[in-house]
């Protein structure tokens, strides 16, 4: 009851008949709209309540016809119709509208009650009516909650019908199928509803399905099987092996426990076959490329062999060891010898390729200052730069001390390839220049791994450039630009795959920009090595293969008199006039250079003589004597020596080596042996030698 109506507390009710006040006050109490009226339906009463029902306050409705008042859905004629069985004493009661005074209309229940006299005559009408606007608010909310709730049901229903997975819900113990959708019927390719598992799939029996159910059901707990193997009977009852990837998924009940279980299937038969196939052909193709890279590595190898002996003797005869040479042979031994070097390259680098392409090329990972592998390999392409007149700089400015992650000698390999190539490719009077900088921001272009710094090393030319459709195919095998324009400068087109392949082994690249006609800029990226204690070079100083087969006499000789000859060296070098005066630690680290490169200068020679000698040897003991010859000429540019002197100095060895290696010669040798012609293949290796460590010592100037 709202507070507002709450009469004022009622005076206790008079003894006899009620008076009209107090009835008013009663009756305004009610939470109902009263509404009395006269026998002809003017309106007599109108309590509190019809007034906010209604609308209207009952001084402006008093006396008028409650009909017009409070106009209803019924009809003029209906209307008059119940106001005449009224009269006649009736009571009616029903829902109908009704409008209120501002248009607006509501349900309300109205009961009407004639008030008799004494005699039983209609003396006037009661209505009561209530508002049942929120009870049919509320009856209206429940069917259409009703209907939605239907409507949610169907809807999930048709998703659990049409939906292309196969679902089926099984209930209790035995688990028994209350719905299976279409797909699962046509998955499993029978009816299975109303039956228990067991008896809708007998053939699953022992197949470890029945228990991963039975699990689901009894721990609540969704159990998956993916692309699990099982033997289901087809519709002729044959037994066949398929692969499913399935759920059963527990459907808690309101009180946690298990009833339903919700299975979904899935088959995945063709998909998992089609996958093993291609695995087995990746696996297949992956053997075949291994066996191709191994058929590779066996033929360069057996064709180095023969390689190295032709290129081996076209240079023994070219030094007229076998008789003088007229012109016209010496320029056909000489086109021998450039193709064999020509196929020599080829081979390596096919044999390189192989290794990169199948694994089997390992890099080393060490700390390998930037500026020793640009000098090295500054000082092998030096001479071809010399031939065709062009200017050959480093501008490595604040990177002098940097230094990187990775393998020296593939570095140097690389870089070897980008400047020969900058050499070859540049017109004489060009300039090739090498710069070395670390960097955090990598170019764009460069796929690296790692999280930098980078050691980037630029080889840049003015030469002809590469136009820009080729420039990503130049890292392909075999692919050259101008191949016309190959044939006269040599090359194979795998040099920049290789380099590439071994740019990334070590978690770097190489990348290139170029301009026609204005020139390249290959740029070769490294992971930078963390700083270390200064002066610690962190590289292996190359070891002497030293367990050839056979030598020849002279080589021999050589390696047996190496360390005399080496002695007499420092002797004769300490006391030249000619030369700064050496000090004991100059004579021991010369005594160990020369005895080393000595020796090496031996093995080739016996590796040369007799052809058959492992090549890959052959190669490294050409290396190392390069090596040493160059570490030479650059030690003794850092101990202040001329040019003219270090040329003096290999005079001098020359003069020592010569007499010594003859006697030895003399002293063992059991057959014939051309000394002479032997010892003019040497000193052609010690002129070779000298050129190195000319070379070596004119970087350790520049470096200065
Ligand atoms: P090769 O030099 O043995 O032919 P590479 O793989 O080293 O093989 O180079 C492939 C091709 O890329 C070269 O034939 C040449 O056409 C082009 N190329 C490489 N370096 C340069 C350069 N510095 N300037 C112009 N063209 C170049």
């Amino acid at each position: 009851m709202h507070p507002k109506h709450v009469p004022d507390p009622a005076p206790p009710p008079p003894a006899g008949p009620l008076s009209s006040a107090y009835l008013a006050q009663l009756l305004d109490a009610v939470e109902q709209a009263v509404i009395a009226t006269s026998p002809r339906g003017e309106i007599v009463f109108w309590n509190r309540c019809a007034e906010r029902l209604y609308g209207w306050r009952a001084d402006e409705v008093l006396g008028r016809d409650v009909v017009e008042v409070v106009p209803s859905e019924m009809s003029r004629e209906q209307a008059g119709e119940l106001m005449e069985r009224l009269r006649a004493g009736e009571r009616w009661e029903g829902e109908f509208a009704v409008r209120r005074r501002d248009g607006s209309r509501f349900h309300a229940w109205v009961a009407d009650v004639p008030v008799l006299d004494d005699e039983g005559r209609v003396m006037g009408i009661v209505g009561v009516s209530t508002d049942l606007t929120s009870h049919v608010e509320t009856q209206d909310a429940l069917v259409r909650a009703e209907g939605e709730a239907r409507r949610e049901r169907e809807r999930l229903w048709s998703v659990f019908r049409h939906s292309p997975a196969a679902l089926a819900l099984v209930r209790g113990p035995r688990h028994v199928f209350e719905l299976a959708n279409a797909s699962f019927v046509r998955l499993v390719q029978r009816e299975v509803g109303g039956q228990a598992v067991a008896d809708a799939f007998p053939e699953l029996a022992g197949q470890g399905i029945a228990a991963l159910l039975e699990d689901a059901y009894r721990t609540g707990r969704a159990q998956v099987g993916i692309e699990r193997k099982v033997q289901l009977a087809g519709r002729g009852g044959e037994v066949a092996d398929r692969i499913f990837d399935f759920t059963f998924q527990p459907l808690p009940e309101p009180d946690g426990r298990t009833e339903h279980i919700l299975i979904q299937l899935s088959e995945v038969t063709g998909q998992v076959h089609a996958r093993r196939g291609a695995e087995s052909a990746l696996r297949a193709a992956d053997e075949a490329n291994r066996a191709k890279s191994q058929f590779l590595a066996n033929m360069s190898h057996e064709l180095r062999t023969p390689i190295n002996a032709i290129t081996g003797y076209a240079e023994l005869l070219e030094l007229g060891i076998g008789g003088s040479l007229t012109a016209q042979q010496r320029h056909q031994v000489e086109r021998i010898r450039s193709s064999s070097q020509h196929l020599t390259t080829l081979v390596n680098e096919v044999l390189d390729l192989a290794k990169v392409e199948s694994g089997q090329m390992t890099a080393e990972r060490e700390r390998v200052p930037v500026a020793d592998v640009l000098a090295e390999a500054l000082t092998l392409v030096q001479p071809q730069a010399a031939r065709r007149g062009l200017r050959l700089a480093d501008t490595t400015s604040d990177a002098r001390d940097a230094a990187f992650v990775g393998d020296g000698d593939r570095v140097r390999q690389v870089l070897a390839n980008l400047l020969s190539n900058a050499v070859k490719f540049t017109e004489p009077g060009g300039r090739v220049s090498v710069c070395a900088s670390v960097t955090d921001e990598p170019d764009g272009d460069a796929r690296l791994p790692g999280a930098g710094p980078w050691v980037r090393i630029d080889v840049e030319d003015t030469g002809m450039g590469i136009p820009p459709e080729r420039l990503s195919t130049i890292f392909e095998p075999f692919v050259q630009v101008d191949d016309s324009f190959t044939r006269q400068t040599g090359g194979t087109g795998l040099g920049l795959t290789i380099s590439r392949r071994l740019a990334r082994l070590m978690e770097g690249d190489l990348t290139v920009r170029s301009t026609l006609a204005r020139g390249s800029c290959f740029t070769l990226w490294l992971p930078a090595a963390p700083e270390t204690e200064p002066g610690h070079a962190g590289r292996r100083w190359p070891r002497a293969p030293y367990e050839l087969p056979g030598l020849g006499e002279v080589g021999r000789a050589l390696t047996r008199v190496a360390e005399p000859v080496a002695e007499e060296l420092g002797r004769r070098l300490a006391e030249d006039p000619a030369l700064p005066s050496a000090n004991r630690t100059d004579r021991v680290q010369l005594q160990d250079h020369t005895t080393t490169f000595l020796v090496e200068i031996g093995l080739a020679m016996v590796t040369l003589d007799e052809a058959g000698g492992e090549p890959a040897l052959m190669r490294d003991g050409t290396e190392i004597q390069r090596v040493i010859s160059e570490r030479h000429g650059s030690q003794r540019a850092r101990l202040g020596w001329s040019e003219d002197e270090l040329r003096h100095e290999f005079q001098v060895l020359a003069d020592v080596v010569v007499p010594l290696v003859r006697a030895e010669v003399r002293a063992r040798a059991a057959g014939e042996v051309d000394v002479d012609s032997a010892l003019g293949v040497l000193e052609r290796l010690l002129q070779q030698a000298e050129t190195v460590s000319l070379r070596g010592y004119r970087n350790a100037v520049q470096r200065q």
